[in-house]
């Protein structure tokens, strides 16, 4: 069971999480056990407090900025934070007591490396990575007295102590999959024998060398099915404060559902275009071995939620299953007569981007070779412009236009593959609205269909593909 930083943000909210779900589920089955059923074994993961790993990007970024005053506010707040939390959470006093030197301990070693830090103005990936660590780091420790305060048995580890090994890569590592698989059951498979709850860091690791690692934003997805990976779990529950994956994001329509049942592919997908509940690689450890991620929300834990898995059965005559808008990009459409048959042309162009670190989040080109379309965030279009202006201007490429306001809107599903006439209820349903199309693009893995409208219709495009194919009544 992985913890999302919000379930945790609070003394209650840690509480409801010890009492009302893991201590709940790992009860459930004792009494199953009473016939013979097996104990229920869980591992814990847990995130930074909800906004402790933004604050911490901020320390860092300030810290290069050299503005003391800033880092020394910040600092001061996430320490009140976890001490406040750190004295309240358990009516047990002497776990208090422990828990607080625990806090304190770890803030200690956050200000030692705050100051060296500070002295050198310097913000190196690997210091970096060991300064973010922090969020989760003091979480854990809290989630694990709240289950000792209430009985349960556990063990708090940061992601080095439960065995995550991974690669040099700050601030987006990968495990070593091999060594991690070995440590972990090394070191996690007795305590569950025991009985004994680890309540493991989500989003760390370290390197070879014992440097601390972190696993890319929202990585806490990504060390839970890490773990369950290396374990066989039977199963991965991300507890969040989302019902689910839905088949539209309930803030543009109102009648959006949750879908019960989704495939790794299909995941993967809603994943890329905004339904941002899953570390992008979050899947990769357990797409062999097939294990269920389910995805629940901590404040309603009634709601069965999303189950991702390798073959769904729910669904069966559903074609598209989830409609998706990508907001905040740009579009940018680079021509050129020269670049009409030679070879090396779009390398060039990619090249440029890549080498200024701009992401490109959809391509598109026609077989008249004399355009290419490129869809950008926002935030990076002027590096992005500037960059091809620079360097290809004149050249290579003729003129450079752009669409600043752009969305990219995207129908998801398996069942689109093979299918006819799916595009022609897409752009027809989009035509009906009025809305012009851009630019359009579809993998030929058939997953999912994508098209650029400007941005203002991005609302419209979703509500009007959302009814063309009848989502709101998908779990009727
Ligand atoms: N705390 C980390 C982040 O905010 C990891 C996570 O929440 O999954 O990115
Ligand atoms: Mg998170």
């Amino acid at each position: 069971m992985k913890f999302g930083g919000n379930a945790v943000a609070s003394v209650e909210r840690i509480r409801h999480v010890a009492r009302d779900i893991v201590a709940k589920h790992t009860a459930l089955e004792s009494i199953a056990s009473t016939d013979g059923g097996s104990l229920n074994q869980i591992v814990v993961v847990v995130s930074a407090i909800k906004g402790v790993t933004d604050d911490l990007i901020q320390v860092c970024d300030s810290i290069m900025m050299g503005e003391r005053s800033k880092v020394d506010s910040i600092i001061h707040n996430i320490e009140e934070k976890h001490k406040s939390i750190a004295s309240n959470l358990c009516s047990n006093e002497s776990y208090t007591r422990e828990l607080s030197s625990i806090i304190d301990a770890l803030i200690k070693e956050m200000s030692d490396l705050l100051k060296g830090m500070m002295l050198l103005n310097e913000v190196t990936p690997r210091s970096r990575d060991y300064m973010l660590s922090f969020g989760e780091r003091l979480m854990a420790p809290m989630l694990c007295y709240a289950l000792k305060d209430i009985g349960v048995k556990a063990e708090h580890l940061a992601g080095k102590d439960a065995g995550i090994v991974t690669d040099s890569n700050y601030g987006d590592a990968r495990p070593l999959m091999d060594t991690t698989r070995l440590r972990i059951r090394h070191r996690i498979m007795p305590m569950l024998e025991q009985g004994i709850v680890p309540v493991v860091t989500g989003f760390i690791g370290s390197d070879q060398h014992g440097n601390i690692t972190t696993l890319g934003r929202g990585g806490s997805d990504y060390t839970a099915t890490i773990i369950a990976s290396c374990i066989d779990a039977d199963e991965i529950t991300l507890w969040t404060d989302v019902d689910g994956l839905m088949t539209a994001d309930p803030k543009m329509v109102k009648d959006a559902q949750v879908l019960r049942e989704v495939s790794y592919a299909e995941a993967m997908e809603m994943a890329l275009f905004g339904a941002k509940y899953l570390h992008p690689r979050a899947l990769e450890p357990v797409l062999d071995k097939g294990i269920p991620i389910r995805i629940r929300n901590v404040f309603n834990p009634e709601c069965q939620g999303t189950t991702i898995l390798k073959n769904p059965t729910a669904y069966p005559s559903k074609i598209v299953k989830a409609v998706t808008a990508i907001r905040n990009v740009s579009l940018i459409d680079v021509r050129g007569s020269s670049m009409v048959g030679s070879p090396g042309t779009a390398g060039r162009i990619f090249n440029v981007l890549g080498e200024n670190r701009i992401n490109i989040i959809m391509i598109s080109q026609g077989p008249s070779e004399s355009s290419i379309s490129m869809v950008v965030r926002k935030s990076d279009l002027d590096k992005a412009v500037n960059a091809l202006e620079l360097n290809l201007l004149g050249r290579l490429i003729k003129g450079i236009n752009v669409t600043d306001d752009a969305a990219i809107i995207a129908v998801v599903g398996a069942g689109m593959r093979g299918t006819k006439g799916v595009a022609a209820r897409v752009f027809s349903a989009i035509a009906k609205q009025g809305i012009n199309v851009i630019m359009i693009a579809q993998g030929s893995s058939e997953l999912n269909l994508a098209f650029v409208v400007e941005d203002r219709y991005a609302e419209d495009a979703v509500k009007a593909l959302h009814d063309e194919f009848e989502l709101d009544k998908i779990n009727r």
